[in-house]
């Protein structure tokens, strides 16, 4: 059998390193498939390239799958987001981003089972990139928000509950203040929810939402929004299940995916070896289950829960001394 094509793109800081730690582990678990690289971030501006150059946007639209690592986007200045840049030429509409709790792992509730799914819209909303000034002293950005674009966001988030055999799917929003808006995606919401009269459809306004989720997160199932608050309140879920390094993501369009951690290239610490790969690791498990590798998946994901029940060979964000190489050595241990 043919291997299959898979673009990889290591990214910036912590990016080459825990992109490293996840391609030697699914090698270890006997994944094997012919890795394309491909530079985008600051390697392709170094190259006088746009940060997301065209050309690997080709790619990966004719490979239909990358994993991706962070790629850095400075703030309120200098070049767009690569990732924007990403999601956007590829159609990448859903935002898939699973939060739950891992045994072992302190956080603030670890003794409550938290298992949700955020399905955050991806290529519209503030993210659309339309931005300008029209005095010195004022700066406008405009929300944009449609009916087909979120009628296939609601109509995703149902079909993933379906075949997950999930029981709830919440709408978030603000469409108590942003009527026409945010109206509209929780109007569709409900449209699409006729089409699946087994799962439970209701909605909670987005400030009451987040307010809820750190005081009975255990409550929520599959939560779908908008951009803004889809980006928001994920990084808020991850927080309550161990951080940032456990976070992985999906970036799902009709014709491609792209798999990448919800976390960024964490300049802090690259460099110094002591990233988590987990998130990336993570989104490597969900971009497997994609393509049908669910054997390899699980049994990957079950030897790091052993990893993280036992303890001892964590990372610094999880409160342990290990770097990513001793991590990685770990969970190759537990395979
Ligand atoms: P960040 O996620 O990079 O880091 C936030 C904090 O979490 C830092 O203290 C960092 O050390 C820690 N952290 C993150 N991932 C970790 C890991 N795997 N292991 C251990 N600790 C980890 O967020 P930031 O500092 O706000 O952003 C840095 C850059 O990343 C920015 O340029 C931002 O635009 C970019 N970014 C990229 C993506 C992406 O490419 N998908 C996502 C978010 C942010």
């Amino acid at each position: 059998m043919q291997s299959r094509r898979i673009a990889i793109i290591p990214g910036d800081g912590i990016g080459p390193e825990i992109t490293e730690a996840t391609l030697d582990i699914l090698k270890a678990a006997g994944y094997t498939a012919e890795y394309e690289v491909l530079d985008a971030g600051q390697k392709a501006l170094d190259a006088g390239k746009p940060a997301m150059p065209p050309e690997v946007v080709q790619r990966i639209s004719e490979i239909g799958i990358a994993l991706k690592g962070p790629t850095t986007t400075p703030v309120g200045k200098g070049h767009t987001s690569a990732n924007v840049a990403l999601r956007k030429a590829l159609d990448l509409f859903a935002n898939v981003r699973p939060a739950r709790s891992m045994p072992g792992v302190k956080g603030p509730f670890d003794d409550i089972k938290i298992d949700l799914i955020i399905v955050r819209e991806n290529t519209e909303d503030l993210y659309a990139g339309i931005e300008f000034q029209p005095h010195p002293d004022m700066a406008q950005a405009v929300k944009v928000i449609t009916r087909p674009g979120s009628r296939r966001l609601c109509k995703y988030a149902f079909e993933m509950a379906k075949l997950q055999g999930r029981k709830r799917v919440t709408a978030v929003h603000k469409a108590n203040i942003m009527k026409l808006t945010d109206g509209m995606f929780l109007d569709e919401f409900y449209k699409v929810a006729k089409d699946y009269p087994d799962i439970t459809a209701d909605d909670i306004i987005v400030d009451n939402c987040c307010m809820q989720l750190v005081t009975r997160p255990e409550k929520f199932d599959v939560l779908v929004t908008e951009n803004l608050y889809g980006d928001i309140v994920s990084d808020l879920c991850a927080g309550l299940v161990g951080g940032l390094g456990l976070a992985p993501g999906a970036n799902i369009g009709e014709k491609c995916a792209v798999f990448e951690a919800v976390h960024g290239s964490a300049p802090d610490i690259a460099g110094k070896g002591i990233a988590n790969p987990t998130a990336l690791l993570f989104s490597a498990l969900m971009m497997l289950r994609h393509i049908g590798e669910n054997e390899i998946a699980q049994r990957i994901g079950r030897a790091v829960l052993k990893v993280a029940a036992e303890g001892k060979d964590l990372t610094g964000d999880l409160g342990g001394t290990a770097t990513t190489q001793q991590y990685r050595d770990a969970v190759i241990a537990q395979l």
